[in-house]
């Protein structure tokens, strides 16, 4: 009796729990709505660098949310809401503007980068309307298609992979690049990742951050650089914080990496010491 007694107040309590989760939920998601429309989110962006030379190549676009309240509010607490109500979408659609019209600014500047990257959710990928929103962002902006990366993780090409090759075979036709994100984590099977039209593949931080001590992190990260290179793909490593973490990359002809050794994503207006030193003179 006391038992189920203390059995009901714990339901109780957790009812009342789930009620304020669910309503903060419901109210996360109505301002990030706003957000869109208010113009608060941000866009930062990552260096990436060749290992071989050092020199700066590309960024990543990362999203931020510049809440009046609440300060910079990473993606970590709002995308899975997002993307939970497909607010995803726009915010990527959104991104992915912004990114295509930094870039060619920075190529009217004189900076020599090869390409901006742009994280692409699964429900904004799944859609099967991306090479077309795609294409119209292109032509909007007048970015020529071969500076554009796309970041798509290996659970979302692996999930439908016959859908995926279709999507992915019509955005290649764009002229784009294409970005396995996450990879590693997401169970691809070899003979279905020779047929995908990429370009790259990058490491997943998880196996980056045991480098060099760790030998399942290091056997990992060797045997995804060779599968990379001999699939002809390029391959890059994330989340490199360590000196120690690039040399065992370098050492293992790892071509590209990004990390906060190189650098934080960081808004435009802070960008401008680390492109001064590729700008055409
Ligand atoms: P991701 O695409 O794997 O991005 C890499 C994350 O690692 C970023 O976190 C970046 O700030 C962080 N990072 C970079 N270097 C280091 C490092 O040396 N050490 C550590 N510990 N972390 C590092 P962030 O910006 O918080 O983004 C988290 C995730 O949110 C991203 O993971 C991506 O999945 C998602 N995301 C971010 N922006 C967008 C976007 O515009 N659209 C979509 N769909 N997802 C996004
Ligand atoms: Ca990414
Ligand atoms: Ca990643
Ligand atoms: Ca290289």
């Amino acid at each position: 009796n006391k038992a189920k007694h203390s059995g009901r107040a714990t339901y109780a309590f957790y009812t009342q729990e789930l009620t304020l989760y669910a309503q903060q939920r419901v109210e996360l998601a109505i301002s990030l709505r706003q957000a869109l429309l208010k113009e608060e989110l941000r866009a930062h962006y990552q260096p990436i660098h060749d290992l071989d030379s050092g020199r700066l190549i590309g960024f990543e676009s990362l999203v931020r949310w510049q809440h009046p309240e609440r300060g910079l509010v990473p993606p970590g607490e709002f995308i899975p809401i997002a993307e939970e109500n497909g607010l995803i979408s726009d915010i990527d659609l959104w991104m992915l503007e912004q990114a295509c019209l930094q870039m060619r600014a920075w190529l009217e500047s004189g900076c020599r980068l090869k390409f901006v990257a742009v994280n692409i959710s699964s429900r904004l990928f799944n859609r099967g309307i991306l090479d077309l929103r795609v294409a119209e962002i292109l032509a909007r902006t007048g970015l020529p298609a071969q500076y554009l990366e796309l970041e798509i993780t290996e659970s979302t090409v692996m999930r439908e992979p016959e859908v995926a090759l279709e999507q992915l075979q019509r955005l290649r036709e764009l002229g784009i690049r294409l970005a396995i994100d996450d990879f590693g984590t997401g169970h691809s099977s070899l003979l279905r990742l020779k047929r995908m039209p990429v370009h790259k593949l990058k490491i997943d931080q998880g196996f980056v951050a045991g480098l060099p001590a760790d030998s399942e992190d290091a056997a990992i990260t060797r045997s995804v650089i060779m599968l990379a290179h001999s699939l002809g793909l390029t391959v890059l490593a994330e989340g490199i914080e360590r000196p120690e973490q690039m040399d065992f990359l370098k050492r293992n002809r790892c071509d590209l990496g990004q990390g906060y050794l190189f650098g934080k994503p960081l808004p435009v207006e802070q960008l401008a010491q680390a492109l001064e030193e590729i700008r055409e003179t």
